[in-house]
């Protein structure tokens, strides 16, 4: 049985033109998959797009990183139902997910292995060869990263596992010892995933920062033992209070929030480790002396994620990686308006996945 030649997707023509039409199904050429898409999350990253940021519409068309008309979403995750000519491994109605970028395979990054630092930097969703989620299907081109998931994966877990993965990144970019007191800055989902992993890790504290009430109550159930909240305390000095007056050795910012920079070289001890994973709305004023002449502080970058999705599906698949409770609404693709709103202001909000109309 042949796929029909349209469907329903939500494209992307401009940062306010996006529209719920019909759009070619794509084919699988040699070395590719199609897959119907089972659910997809909505990224920060994708609401951002759409309040037309520069880092994705550029200063005119031709520094645009978006090449539209195209298809957001790569928290996607589907069914084979197509498989291309010389692909392995896979059989029709195994459900996958396939990494958020899609290297060249020609960059020196990516000829090293460092796939997720492709210099094109093509994630899915943002470019017409790279089309994403949003849709009833995707095609998973030749380079890809794709993961099949245990037959035991709900469309919610196989849907987080992106977004862990990138949490899970920037945890593993800190390299979290038994002696860390680690802070995280941020309990959204990828900040919750943290708390999550980085106390599998088993450091002597996790400390989260979060200031909405549901996210902070959630964040100890994901593995904070202490939440603090900056609207309500004074966050460096309580968390010297907790570390007999040093600071915590690692501070991982997941909130985006410009200020966090600025209280994170503050929590942090001598020697402290700062790693940078949320995406910054606005540039960031800091006193920048606290990394040399202060507190010999190590400045780490954590992007994407690199070479852990097997250990996030691993880690959901025995239990360990928590995903209950991050999905909280779903929306049928059509009313991906109400969707993004929901997403961007309704405070009970963590992960809102689309999914194709029934
Ligand atoms: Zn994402
Ligand atoms: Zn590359």
């Amino acid at each position: 049985m042949s796929l029909p030649e349209k469907m329903k997707a939500v494209v992307t023509y401009t940062a306010s033109d996006i529209r719920y039409e019909d759009y070619p199904v794509p084919q699988a050429g040699p070395g590719e998959l199609v897959l119907k898409v089972k659910g997809t999350g909505i990224c920060a990253g994708d609401i951002k797009c759409t309040h037309g940021g520069i880092r994705f519409w550029g200063t005119s068309p031709e520094t645009a990183y978006v090449e539209g008309p195209c298809i957001q979403g790569h928290e996607f995750c589907g069914t084979v139902e197509e498989i291309g000519e010389g692909v392995t491994g896979y059989e029709k109605g195994d459900l996958v997910v396939a990494e958020q970028i899609l290297p060249c395979g020609e960059c020196e990054f990516c000829r090293t292995g460092q796939y997720w630092m492709c210099t094109r930097s093509a994630v899915f969703g943002f470019k017409q060869y790279a089309n994403g989620g949003f849709a009833e299907y995707v095609k998973v081109p030749k380079g890809c990263k794709a993961h099949k998931l245990p037959k035991t994966f709900t469309v919610e877990q196989a849907a987080l596992v992106e977004p862990i993965a990138c949490g899970m990144h920037a945890v593993e970019q800190a390299g979290i010892r038994h002696d860390d007191v680690v802070v995280i800055a941020g309990m959204g989902p990828i900040g919750l995933s943290m708390a999550n992993v980085a106390n599998l890790a088993m450091p002597k504290c996790v400390i989260a920062i979060e200031v909405r009430p549901e996210r902070a109550a959630m964040a100890k159930e994901f593995g904070a033992d202490v939440v603090l909240n900056p609207l309500e305390c004074d966050v460096a000095e309580e968390v010297k209070k907790l570390t007999g007056g040093l600071g915590c050795t690692v501070y991982i910012e997941a909130s985006g929030n410009p200020k966090s920079v600025a209280q994170g070289f503050d929590c942090l001890a001598n020697h402290g480790r700062f790693v940078q994973m949320g995406v910054m709305s606005a540039l960031v004023e800091t006193d920048f002396n606290t990394i040399g002449d202060g507190k010999e502080l190590t400045i780490i970058g954590s992007h994407l994620s690199a070479l852990v999705y097997p250990a996030v599906i691993r880690g959901i698949e025995k239990g360990l990686i928590r995903t209950d409770g991050l999905v909280t609404h779903t929306f049928p693709l059509s009313e991906f308006k109400k969707a993004y709103e929901t997403a961007e202001k309704d405070p009970a909000a963590l992960k809102v996945v689309l999914v194709p109309d029934a």
